[in-house]
């Protein structure tokens, strides 16, 4: 049995034809039912010209051949197909039946290995740099060293938005399990950290974000104590300040009123 027959309904036609592509291996089938459901496409329509040809070519049970695509407008279709199946897939492995099958995938090595040796071949995961087509070809990540890199152009050469840039926070999110045992820090000054993000926000690790929570805690009474603080010694200083120029104010008005009395005592 195939490590994903017991998810995947094996649609077969353009879509087993489709994934079995040398650059479309990271590329699951999509369940067909998924492509149909109109709560999964329609937002898609408006992107392009020929949707509903395109769609009817993903569904079709017939896998094109060697004449089809030599034929421009065939050609023409099929590139919109692929684009529309690829934004699909986006969503479909973000499923938790997408997820499930992916997490296989992803701990038998389909996704390649990180090329740093420090990370001792970790699998890597699919990330894209965009959710929206045109941005950027694929990249893998590696959790060990929450970096991306570009995979081999034999296996993987597609728009990095069929995969899109929350995949992997979220497989990991979903499954503990499958994080590395341990991370490694790349902190050289040339070296610039890939930053993961979920839907667009940052994601740092629970570790993390606990620490600095308790940290900001913590701070806050010490922050607050020293800003009293600094409030009462600047008021103290002001007011420490204004005595001393009353004190002198009398020192010089009894001082003046001595000097006229003296004045005086000479005169007469
Ligand atoms: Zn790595």
């Amino acid at each position: 049995m195939s490590e994903e027959s017991q998810y995947s309904e094996h649609p077969g036609g353009w879509i087993e034809w489709f994934c079995q592509l040398p650059q479309n291996q990271y590329l699951t089938e999509v369940d067909s039912e998924f492509i149909q459901d109109p709560n999964n496409y329609g937002h898609l329509i408006k992107q392009f010209n020929l949707f509903q040809q395109a769609l009817q070519m993903i569904l079709s049970s017939e896998q094109p051949d060697t004449l089809d695509l030599e034929n421009e407008k065939f050609l023409e279709l099929y590139t919109e197909a692929s684009d529309i199946y690829g934004l699909l897939h986006q969503a479909f492995i973000q499923t938790p039946k997408g997820l499930a099958i992916m997490r296989e995938r992803f701990l038998n090595g389909r996704f390649g290995h990180c090329p740093r040796v420090l990370c001792e071949k970790q699998n890597t995961i699919p990330i894209g740099l965009s959710e929206s087509l045109k941005t950027s070809r694929i990249k893998v990540y590696c959790p060990r060293c929450k970096e991306a890199y570009a995979p081999r152009k034999s296996q993987a050469d597609f728009d990095g938005a069929y995969f899109g840039r929350s995949f992997p926070m979220l497989l990991l999110l979903t499954y503990p399990d499958v994080h590395p045992k341990f991370t490694i820090q790349l902190g050289t000054e040339l070296f610039t950290p890939f930053q993961p993000t979920l839907y667009g926000f940052k994601v740092r690790d629970e570790k993390q974000v606990s620490q600095s929570s308790t940290q900001l805690q913590s701070q806050l009474p010490q922050q607050q104590q020293q800003q009293q603080q600094i409030i009462t010694e600047h008021t103290n200083g002001i007011v420490e300040k204004e005595n001393h120029h009353q004190q002198e104010k009398q020192n010089a008005e009894q001082e003046s009123k001595q000097q006229k009395k003296k004045k005086k005592n000479k005169k007469q």
